[in-house]
């Protein structure tokens, strides 16, 4: 069980600086060698002749909204989205009902991920009770549950001498804490504030919001000498200031998505032009899809220049998808204004960020690299490799392949994503968790 030989793939695992043609044999879920593996009775075989074979991809910000919101998304829709995205591992974020508290809500969220997730599923627990922003958590309790992270994700935690505490408990605990920057008292819009929010007369979020806070946390963490790791970073000013942090020696790590590093703000106004690549434009959108409203949203084409370096240079350190799937009737609300925050993005990540490679940003073993290795930081134990002896989390996708977005093809519940009609190259073949095959193409 669980046996596999993949042959004569290109084999890329950044952690051991492999990248050429060669094989991979799995033996009861394990990697047992990376090189060429001769005959091998019994042992069924995976052709992967002209196709990237890699350590599974590690997604650290998802909502896979269990418990409390299954019409958005299930953990079995959910995983299933991320495996077909190549996903071998996902964190998923705490804004549930009942929010991931405390030791019991979270054990019973684990009895549920070990039934119905067909990928690894890590939770991420809240900071503050209920995600009130109130009373912390039992950080310790929570931590010995097996959480990865403190996060009161889509709500900053507003009170300073709470993040303090959650810092003080990150440096004795050696988890991260997990920030959704944003001054609620300046964010009551509902796009980016600029030129094209004037335009079409939708309220703006200036990225100030999202900096301040950034800010903020980052003197807190320096105050602390806790572990602070910034979500989506949308903003050319939240990317300065966190490198600038990270050269006085903060210990700060820190996220960028596929959506901020490909789409501006125009796209609220119809474009569907990818920013840093050099990929097809989609057909216009209707102006004020509510697929394109996001948070922190979509901002300006100078931005989305500033992300990039920041995710060139390291400053940021990992890709995630913030994927947040939002059943039909609370995107189509009244107006722009009344629709949910978020897209759908585990089935888009691994596409979105092969143009980048394609455009000439970075090798595929860097861009690997930022879905394997960096991500595998922010976890405990081993993975993002392909090392001999660790499980085979492995993912096989041929990184030319064309395939057009389709609400019926996908795998999530909820395909909110500005993407639909458009053409996307990259395509996941295989995804295996611990040698078992997880999704096939
Ligand atoms: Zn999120």
């Amino acid at each position: 069980m669980s046996d596999l030989v993949l042959r004569h793939g290109w084999v890329i695992d950044p952690a051991n600086g492999i990248d050429g043609v060669t094989d991979v044999l799995i033996r009861d879920g394990t990697i047992v060698a990376v090189g060429e593996v001769g005959e091998t009775p019994g042992v069924p075989d995976y052709d992967a002749t002209g196709l990237v074979v890699c350590p599974g991809l590690i997604d650290v910000h998802v909502h896979l909204r269990v418990p409390g919101f299954e019409q958005k998304e299930t953990l079995a829709t959910g995983t299933a989205a991320a495996a077909a995205g190549g996903f071998t591992t996902v964190c998923c974020m705490p804004n549930t009902k009942p929010a991931l508290d405390s030791p019991e809500v979270v054990e019973d969220l684990q009895h549920r991920i070990r039934r119905e997730a067909a990928i690894r599923v890590l939770p991420i627990a809240t900071i503050t009770r209920g995600r009130s922003g109130g009373e912390a958590v039992d950080f310790a309790a929570l931590a010995d549950a097996g959480v990865i992270g403190f996060s009161d994700d889509g709500d900053t935690t507003a009170n300073s001498a709470i993040m303090r505490q959650a810092l003080e408990a990150s440096k004795e605990l050696g988890l991260p804490v997990i920030v959704h920057c944003e001054d609620k008292a300046l964010a009551s819009g509902a796009m980016n504030e600029g030129d094209v929010s004037r335009r079409l007369g939708i309220t703006g979020i200036p990225s100030e919001a999202e900096e301040i806070i950034i800010a903020r946390d980052l003197i807190l963490a320096e105050l602390t000498g806790g572990w602070l790791h910034v979500c989506h970073v949308s903003s050319a000013r939240g990317v300065a200031l966190i490198r600038e942090a990270k050269r006085r020696g903060v210990h700060v790590t820190a996220e960028a998505m596929p959506h901020h590093l490909t789409m501006d703000d125009e796209w609220v106004a119809g474009s569907r032009h990818l920013l840093n690549v050099s990929e097809p434009d989609g057909r216009s959108g209707e102006p004020a899809d509510p697929n394109t409203k996001v948070n922190p949203p979509l901002r300006t084409a100078l931005d989305t220049r500033a992300v990039l370096t920041g995710l060139l240079d390291g400053t940021l350190d990992c890709l995630a998808t913030d994927h947040a799937p939002h059943a039909a009737p609370e995107k189509q609300g009244s107006s722009y204004e009344n629709a949910a925050f978020g897209m759908s993005g585990s089935e888009f990540a691994l596409p979105l960020t092969l143009a980048l490679v394609r455009a000439g940003h970075l090798s595929l073993s860097e861009l690997i690299s930022k879905w394997t290795v960096e991500p595998a930081k922010l976890l405990a134990g081993e993975r993002g490799s392909l090392t001999p002896g660790v499980a085979a989390d492995m993912t096989v996708f041929d990184p030319d392949a064309a395939w057009t977005v389709c609400a019926e093809n996908l795998k999530t519940k909820s395909p909110n994503t500005p993407l639909l009609g458009m053409t996307m190259r990259g395509q996941v073949k295989l995804t295996l968790v611990d040698g078992e095959e997880r999704y096939r193409a």
